[in-house]
This record gives C-alpha cells, structure tokens and sequence, in this order.
C-alpha cells in the first residue's frame, strides 16, 4: 500500500522489513543479526532498526518527504525516530496511520503473498498475480514464499504487535497525530483515504 502511495505522489517509501531482508540478502553483519529474530516472527531490537531507518532518512536528505511502512513498531522506536528527525534537521513526523484489518484478512494476504528472491517485489496469487507464475514481472527472478509468512510464525508477529501497539497509538495520540483507515479496501480506495486524512 505504502509503495502504491509511492508511486503516486513520489514520496520516498522505507519499510523496516523490506530494508532488514535486503541487508539479509547481501548478506552482511546487520542482515544476520536481524535474521536471528525475523525468522521467529519477533522484534529485531529497537536500536538495530531505528539506526538503519536513520540512516537512509539522512540518505534522503533533511526535505525529503517519506511513507514510514512497519515502522516504528514500539514506543521506544517513535521516541528514537523523533530525536533522530529533529537532530539531523528532518521535516518531522505529520500522521501516524493505523489501519484495521480483520485477523481473516491478515491471513488471507500473507498465506498468498510471494516475494521475489532477487528484488524483492511483492505480489499475491490471487489480487496481483505476476504475469508468469512464479516469475517477477521486474527483474525475472524466482518468486518464493517469505520464510515469516508460515502459519505459526504468522500467529507470532501477530501477538508480538498487539503486545507494543497500545503504547505506540498512545505516543501518537497524545500528540494528536494518530489517524485511522479501514485496511479492508482496494489499495486505490486506501490511497485515496490516506490523501483525505
Ligand atoms: P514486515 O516486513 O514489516 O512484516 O517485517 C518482517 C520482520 O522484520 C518482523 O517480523 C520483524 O522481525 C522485523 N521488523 C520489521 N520492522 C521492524 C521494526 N520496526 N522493529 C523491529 N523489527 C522489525
């Protein structure tokens, strides 16, 4: 979704997870210290993440506009990330969205997600299909179900995130920027959303 919003409006999408399996994938220090807690659905630790998202915000530059995507995830991620935004001279953080999806839909997304080993593109099997089965549609790399997207592992992530989420809305929501969408609709209708909030 957030890469959709990407696409539409040019601003810059970094998402937590997307940035933890690149590194895993090149295969350096950072990447193999995350794996040990992606692989069991839990949190990598605070200071891991918080520094990596840092870096590519100081990447970006201090105007750049961003679409934060499974990040922060704790309190303590949000706290680090506003220090971080005001001391590298960042615009800070305007809203905080949380989207509500039915546990049904949760399962039904990642039981038919498939994530290119090579680029790591997303795609579904059944609400966006490559157009070669397995295939990507960028780079023509193998598509493979992500090592997280296990039925357990699944359950895991699940409670980890209902365990930090409340002090996370609280953060947000004491500086009144928390804002909330229905998950449940078409990428485009979510977009569409996100612009009127
Ligand atoms: P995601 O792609 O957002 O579902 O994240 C996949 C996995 O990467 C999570 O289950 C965590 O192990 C790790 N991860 C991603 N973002 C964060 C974050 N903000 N804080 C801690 N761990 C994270």
């Amino acid at each position: 979704m957030a890469a959709a919003f990407e696409k539409r409006f040019g601003v810059r999408h970094l998402s937590s997870g997307d940035l933890l399996r690149e590194a895993l994938r090149r295969g350096d220090s950072l990447g193999k210290e995350a794996a040990r807690w992606m692989k069991s659905g839990a949190l990598v630790p605070d200071q891991l993440v918080t520094d990596l998202i840092g870096d590519h915000l100081d990447h970006l530059g201090p105007t750049a506009d961003f679409v934060l995507d499974g990040f922060p995830r704790t309190a303590e991620q949000a706290r680090a990330l506003d220090r971080r935004l005001s001391s590298g001279g960042h615009v800070p953080i305007d809203r905080a969205i949380r989207f509500e999806v039915s546990m049904e839909t949760i399962v039904n997304r990642l039981a038919g997600r498939r994530v290119c080993r090579q680029c790591g593109a997303n795609y579904h099997v059944v609400t966006l299909p490559p157009r070669r089965s397995g295939v990507c549609d960028s780079c023509g790399g193998i598509l493979e179900i992500r090592g997280d997207d296990q039925p357990e592992t699944v359950r895991r992530r699940v409670e980890v995130y209902q365990d930090q989420i409340q002090p996370l809305e609280a953060y947000y929501e004491a500086q009144g920027k928390l804002r909330e969408l229905s998950g449940e609709s078409s990428v485009e209708k979510q977009v569409n959303g996100l612009v009127a909030l």
